[in-house]
């Protein structure tokens, strides 16, 4: 059987590794931390899955939270007024066809990670630098660099057709919080957007302590909302949503009255700048590594896809590795099973990156719309697991005028 590598154990990683191992594969993984390190590590990210990527991890039998994990059955849109603070303008719910789930990514990965060597993969903890790739890649007929944002810069290189930022876009907080005693009774995503300010998620996460949820900030670089970048502590940060959501999102803060942060590390700074790389990473020898998911495109969090797209590009790769059999995994092979990736991924990439910049006219048009018309809520909240169902019509001024021309009459 042929060997693969993967470096780096996360979303995409350990559903291809696990995926490759039930097929008989000889498997390696390499990453930077061990299960336990990971579990009592920081939060990571908010890890909504949908429909879709949910069915991908069932389909392998990795769904081991599925009974616990809080269902998520519908969109909570809500956008404030750019003039007055804390009035809504525009809010609707759109229903989901099938529930979406969020398991912290930290007790879904540390048992992957102990599954994945029950299964017979070999595990390695060492922090890989970019002139370890060369060992990496001469003990395996292919390996697949899965480090999501980890790698540096210098092996990759951009895209630059399809990435339109050079540099972030938002500044992210991330908390998670708890009731104590009453768990979560939260069964929705909360999107708020303020004008101007950022955009603030809350959802249900099952978490080592039980279901809790998750708070993420997506500021405009320098706006009121970027307020927690120069706080150390995390309860401070706590405060410091309180404050910020008293003044502009006052339905927010009620639901934070009983919250206290979860135990552990709870919280989480940071920014990305989106970008599409070549996912094929030539070394000196003349040696090839693919790139997948977020190591070869990353977006900014805003519509909540990088997890989705991971597993989404963990599920093609199988497939392409499967189907090559023992012919060799040459460049034209590694940018076919990219290019079929980034089929489903464009959507995403495109719809999030649309989503940084300030919207336009016909756009606020249709989430104002969706107030009135639920069938246009529904297929807005049902993007979140299929964004190509929203392309042209959310992205073209005469597209979305004809579909909400269709809709009223
Ligand atoms: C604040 C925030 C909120 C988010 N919310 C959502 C959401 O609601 N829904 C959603 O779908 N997505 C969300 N995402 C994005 C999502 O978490 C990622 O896109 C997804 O985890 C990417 O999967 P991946 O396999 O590419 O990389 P990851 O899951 O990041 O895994 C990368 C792995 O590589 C390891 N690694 C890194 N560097 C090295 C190295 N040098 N050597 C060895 N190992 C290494 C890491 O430790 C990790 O195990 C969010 C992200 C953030 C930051």
């Amino acid at each position: 059987m042929r060997k693969i590598t993967i470096v780096g154990a996360g979303q995409s990683g350990l559903l291809l590794g696990l995926g490759l191992l039930k097929q008989g594969y000889t498997v390696k993984m390499v990453t930077d931390r061990t299960p336990e390190e990971v579990v009592q590590g920081t939060v990571m990210s908010t890890q909504c899955l949908f429909h879709t990527a949910l069915e991908a991890e069932r389909k392998l039998e990795l769904n081991h939270w599925e009974k616990d994990c809080p269902q998520i059955r519908k969109i909570q849109f809500c956008a404030t007024a750019p003039e007055s603070r804390g009035e809504k303008i525009i809010e609707w719910t759109g229903y989901l066809d099938h529930y979406a789930q969020s398991v912290d990514q930290r007790i879904k990965f540390s048992a992957w990670m102990k599954e994945f060597e029950t299964l017979g993969g070999t595990l390695e903890i060492r922090k890989i630098r970019s002139n370890e790739l060369e060992e990496l890649s001469q003990n395996a007929d292919l390996v697949v660099l899965a480090t999501g944002k980890g790698l540096n810069d210098q092996i990759r290189s951009k895209n630059l057709q399809r990435s339109p930022f050079n540099a972030p876009q938002r500044v992210l907080s991330l908390l998670y919080i708890q009731h104590p005693g009453q768990g979560t009774k939260m069964e929705q995503v909360f999107f708020n957007v303020i004008p101007g300010v950022g955009e603030y998620f809350v959802m249900p996460v099952l978490t080592e302590h039980g279901p809790a949820e998750a708070m993420l900030f997506e500021a405009i670089p320098e706006s009121p909302m970027d307020c927690f970048s120069a706080i150390d502590s995390e309860e401070d940060r706590l405060l410091e949503a309180r404050e910020f959501l008293k003044e502009y999102l006052p339905w927010e803060h009620q639901r934070l009255i009983s919250a206290s942060l979860l135990k552990g590390k709870s919280s989480l700074q940071g920014q990305i700048t989106p970008a599409v790389y070549h996912p094929v990473i030539q070394l000196d020898s003349g040696q090839q590594l693919l790139a997948m998911a977020d190591a070869a495109c990353l977006n900014d969090p805003i519509t909540g896809q990088g997890s989705n797209n991971a597993t989404k590009a963990a599920e093609v790769y199988l497939d392409s590795i499967l189907k090559r059999s023992d012919q060799p995994f040459d460049q034209q092979w590694m940018e076919a099973t990219f290019e079929a990736s980034w089929q489903q991924v464009q959507w995403a990439t495109q719809w999030s990156n649309m989503m940084l910049m300030p919207p336009p006219e016909f756009v606020l048009g249709l989430l104002g719309a969706a107030g009135q018309i639920p069938e246009l809520a529904n297929r807005i909240a049902n993007a979140f697991d299929d964004p190509a169902d929203l392309f042209p019509w959310f992205a073209d001024e005469k597209a979305a005028a004809e579909y909400l021309q269709n809709l009223t009459t």
